[in-house]
């Protein structure tokens, strides 16, 4: 990468000392990164009341939950689990955790019960769940996910109170009944000491894990990716370096009312939430303006509000604000960098950005959980801006190869899949040897399943996908997980999952099911056949796109369903998920 190398830390420290200790630097390197003094600076602001943040009371409300939380028991190695939309108080939970040296596992805030469960119960053996930090509007969906995984519900606490009345009662008790708040807990921890500090052994520096964040990696069912402390602080330093070079952000000065203002309504439980607009914004001194939810209006509301210069965006959200007429509404003239990420950005979105916002910076980011978010950035800065379909350079210290399916490296412009290493890598899957080494070889390379090149100027580009992994709206679908459900369905014998094209939300699960063949399922396929011939096959669709919807979140509902005879298989077995989409493809052309 031309963007070279940066000093990383040679001290072991958490997340915590990393954001809040400005006594000892993180090296004593000369040449190291120097962050802008965040002292007096305002940090987090919340998008729709007055209510902020400044550096100093960001590290006052980390501290009173640390004493809270070890009030509460949280101990080294114990885990909050996070389950709640974007909230001022969503940092503060994180860095009073890290503190503690516990673990924070964050959770999509709109899981159902049954996934939550599964996060829980996956996360609860050997980091054991003190603290469940849940938005009063997924209390009920966590009051069954403690029921279903067997953790006790005194472990909830609210991160805010309820706005409204709460309903439907749950055991005919009202349901906030009984949840303190983070307020509470607070309150009730006010004459208790301040615990001591977690301070990391040395040897621990690069190992000791501060996230379990969810990912299906490159196939089978969500896994709990291991993220030490280590990698969140070098992509800060990274993607900090990287931007430093080419589009630097300017620290925010209160008095001047002048300097970056970034939008944060990307979730934080999410990666490239977490570290790039969470802790990347926050590092280099440049407020984050905190949204629950995305709700367009409101987006452009913040923006005019708060004069909000930097957006953290995935690409639906780009083509918004060049096809949406609502825009003309709001003024957006201080916005002066657009970032997407999570997902391809085309040359069609950027030119038509380009051609509307002619004055903003547009690029994008590649990277993925198992990374800890970026491995690579476009230089936004660019004359003339968007050279191809790039994802950008590598950020320093990463080294990427691509190599043929036999494992040879390829030069310049071939084809094959993406492998990088560095050292905001993952440690590995939590309990799961064999998706670890699958996708983390030995010699530190995380193997992405994704498909691309490396121009001669060290520009690289994705073409394709091919691990499983479908990506609607720049969410994960794992393909295994939905088949596994689709097979409890009383009608399906064998099923498999593909993404087909959606101009608006990426790709969307399409589930190619095959209904039984007399032979195995003795009791119920008479039944499915005759309903088939007497009915149509409205009903059973409908009934298969319901036992999704009823048990799976939002977006891993099914667009299409189809029966066919057989699912093309290899003859080892594996599902042939490209036949079924060229298929597809072919269907839709002669639509
Ligand atoms: P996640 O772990 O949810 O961040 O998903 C990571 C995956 O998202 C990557 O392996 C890619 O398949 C996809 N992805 C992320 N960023 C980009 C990008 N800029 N272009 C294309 N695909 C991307």
């Amino acid at each position: 990468s031309k963007f070279g190398t940066t000093t990383l830390p040679d001290r072991a420290l958490t997340i915590f000392d990393f954001l809040f200790d400005l006594e000892t630097p993180f090296s004593r390197d000369p040449k190291a990164f120097k962050r802008p003094d965040p002292r007096g600076r305002p940090w987090i602001l919340d998008a729709h009341s007055p209510r902020s943040y400044t550096f100093e009371q960001a590290k006052e409300r980390t501290l009173d939950l640390a004493r809270a939380f070890a009030a509460r028991g949280l101990k080294e190695h114990d885990t909050v689990l996070v389950f709640s939309p974007n909230d001022m108080d969503y940092g503060p939970c994180l860095w009073a955790t890290f503190r503690a040296g516990a673990v924070a596992s964050c959770a999509n805030p709109s899981y159902t019960a049954d996934e939550l469960a599964h996060q829980i119960r996956t996360v609860d053996k050997p980091h054991p769940v003190k603290l469940i930090v849940v938005h009063p509007d997924a209390l009920e969906t966590t009051v069954q996910a403690c029921e279903k995984s067997g953790v006790s519900s005194e472990m909830i606490v609210l991160i805010r109170p309820p706005t409204k009345a709460l309903s439907p009662p749950v055991n005919a008790k009202p349901l906030a009944a009984g949840f303190p708040t983070l307020d509470d807990l607070v309150k009730g921890a006010r004459d208790e000491p301040l615990p001591p500090k977690v301070t990391l052994k040395q040897e621990e520096m690069k190992t000791r894990l501060a996230l379990l964040s969810f990912s299906s990696g490159t196939t089978g069912l969500p896994k709990a990716v291991r993220i030490p402390h280590y990698a969140v602080i070098t992509n800060v330093l990274q993607a900090s370096s990287h931007w430093q070079q080419t589009f630097p952000l300017q620290p925010y000065d209160p008095k001047e009312k002048k300097g970056d203002v970034v939008m944060a309504c990307l979730p934080f439980y999410h990666i490239y939430g977490l570290v790039v607009i969470l802790h990347g914004s926050l590092y280099q001194a440049a407020p984050i303006v905190v949204m629950p939810r995305f709700d367009f209006r409101q987006f452009l509301q913040a923006i005019q509000d708060h004069r909000i210069t930097t957006l953290f965006l995935v690409p639906p959200q780009l083509i918004m604000l060049v096809k949406q007429d609502m825009v003309k509404d709001y003024d957006l003239s201080s916005v002066r960098l657009a970032m997407t990420g999570a997902a391809p950005l085309t040359n069609e979105m950027v030119a038509a950005f380009r051609a509307k916002y002619p004055h903003v910076g547009v690029g994008q980011g590649y990277g993925m959980t198992e990374t800890s978010t970026i491995i690579s950035l476009l230089d936004a800065s660019m004359p003339g801006g968007f050279p191809g379909e790039s994802a950008g350079m590598l950020v320093p210290n990463i080294e990427a190869k691509i190599v043929s399916p036999e494992g040879k490296a390829l030069p310049p412009g071939e084809i094959g899949e993406l492998w990088s290493r560095g050292p905001s890598n993952m440690l590995g899957y939590l309990d799961n040897e064999k998706a670890t080494r699958e996708t983390l070889d030995s010699e530190g390379f995380v193997h992405t399943g994704d498909e691309g090149y490396i121009t001669k100027d060290g520009l690289l580009v994705i073409v394709d996908r091919i691990k499983e992994l479908i990506k609607v709206s720049g969410f994960q679908v794992a393909p295994a997980e939905l088949e596994g459900h689709l097979l409890g369905h009383e009608d399906v014998q064998d099923c498999c999952v593909i993404g087909i094209p959606d101009e608006k939300r990426g790709e969307a699960p399409k589930g190619e099911s095959r209904s039984l063949p007399l032979a195995t399922y003795i009791t119920l396929t008479p039944a499915a056949q005759s309903r088939l011939k007497s009915e149509g096959e409205d009903k059973i669709v409908s009934s298969i796109k319901k036992w999704v919807t009823d048990h799976k979140i939002k977006y891993k509902a099914l667009a299409e369903v189809e029966f066919i005879d057989a699912i093309p298989k290899n003859p080892s077995g594996k599902l042939l998920r490209k036949d079924l989409r060229a298929r597809h493809a072919r269907t839709v052309k002669s639509r």
